[in-house]
């Protein structure tokens, strides 16, 4: 493998992907490094369908996901693959005023319905209270995605880990286990192992991310089936949340931070019967379009920081972006504009200032 290159990015998960596709956009001489494979067991952004929503209690999150739904489009005009599925989402909780507010700050739509229009609407949600209809959520082909971001990156390799970095200033060295490289910058969206990679480097300050083994399960639909589920968000309470799984007629549920601390490369998808039992409990009060019996469940590592906001930062020519706490997916594309603009310097589109490290002090 050549062993100087403009932009050296580490981990293909989604952020890494699409931090590779936005350089390689911009002219860049890109290698995108992966340990494992695309997508793979481990990763956090494994499986087929997460929520795309614009649906945030603060007006700067629903500005980046209304961006990051654009972009989406685009990669979706590029590569030929529908990757945003339209699905009406209902949305509700002890939070919902925050969402509602923020919404409609960001001048995005949405619509307040007592529960009684939202039971006769939507019969296979009990929301427990008025909930928020946000018309514009939809259910995001994960895998599609990445596979629409994998094929925008010229040169990626697979099996190749990352074993530490150095930056004198002039250029970046990447050590791996195929070799030394040197790159005028690299960029490291190595999800939970981010941390490590980045401890140690001059002027930069700690990480303070932990993750998390989450659990979510499946479950097919009720004996009496009604109309089509809708996406669902729970704010506040128990934090749950669910989706329709695209090509399956099964719905995905999950609970949002759920799961026990892990280590960065935690992979072990034996259920966890204490958080089966929870789903169970959630989906027999709340999801009466559903079987509350799941008929499997998948474990996937959340990439925690303590305020749930994420870590985007550079120091030097090292740039990271980490710390999705669980719902990074959505900004996908918008990621990668962020960091090919901080690794570049062209300074196009910049994350917001609340994502950088400094705010821990
Ligand atoms: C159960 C679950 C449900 C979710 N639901 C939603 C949702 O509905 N909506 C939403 O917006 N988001 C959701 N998310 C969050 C979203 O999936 C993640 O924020 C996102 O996928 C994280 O991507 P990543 O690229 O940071 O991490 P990863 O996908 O984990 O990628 C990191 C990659 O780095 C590689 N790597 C690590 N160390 C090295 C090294 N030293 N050398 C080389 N490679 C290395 C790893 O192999 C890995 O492939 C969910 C997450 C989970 C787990």
């Amino acid at each position: 493998m050549p062993q100087h290159r403009d932009d050296v990015v580490v981990g293909a998960g989604l952020l890494g992907l699409a931090a590779g596709r936005a350089l390689a956009a911009r002219g860049r001489d890109v290698l995108v490094l992966d340990q494992a494979t695309v997508g793979h067991q481990g990763a956090g952004s494994k499986g087929g369908c997460r929520i795309f929503r614009l649906g945030y209690p603060d007006p700067e999150y629903v500005r980046a996901a209304r961006r990051a739904a654009e972009l989406w489009r685009q990669l979706e005009q590029e590569s030929g693959r529908q990757i945003l599925i339209s699905t009406p989402q209902l949305s509700f909780g002890a939070g919902l005023a925050d969402v509602q507010l923020a919404m409609q700050q960001a001048g995005a739509p949405c619509q307040l319905m007592a529960e009684r229009e939202a039971a006769e609407r939507f019969p296979g949600v009990r929301t427990g209270g008025p909930a928020v209809l946000e018309p514009e959520s939809c259910v995001t082909a994960a895998d599609t995605a990445l596979a629409a971001l994998a094929a925008a990156v010229p040169d990626l390799r697979t099996g190749v880990r990352v074993t530490a970095l150095a930056d004198d200033g002039r250029r970046v060295t990447v050590h791996t286990t195929e070799g030394d490289i040197t790159a005028r910058s690299a960029v490291v969206c190595a999800g939970p192992s981010s941390r490590a990679l980045l401890a140690g480097l001059p002027g930069w300050p700690a990480i303070p991310t932990t993750p998390t083994l989450e659990q979510v399960a499946y479950l097919r639909p009720a004996a009496a089936a009604g109309p089509a589920m809708p996406i669902f968000i729970r704010h506040g309470g128990d934090e749950s949340y669910g989706l329709p799984v695209p090509g399956t007629g099964q719905y995905k549920v999950g609970v949002h931070h759920g799961g026990p601390p892990a280590g960065p490369d935690a992979n072990d998808q034996r259920p966890d019967q204490a958080l089966v039992d929870q789903i169970t409990a959630i989906a027999a009060a709340s999801l009466p379009g559903c079987d509350p019996a799941p008929v499997s469940t998948e474990r996937c590592v959340y990439d925690n920081t303590p305020d749930e906001d994420f870590v985007i930062d550079q120091v030097g020519n090292v740039a990271v972006a980490c710390g999705t706490s669980g719902h990074g997916f959505k900004f996908g594309p918008l990621f990668g504009e962020w960091l090919a603009s901080l690794a570049t310097g062209d300074h196009a589109e910049l994350p917001p200032g609340r994502f950088k490290l400094s705010r821990f002090g």
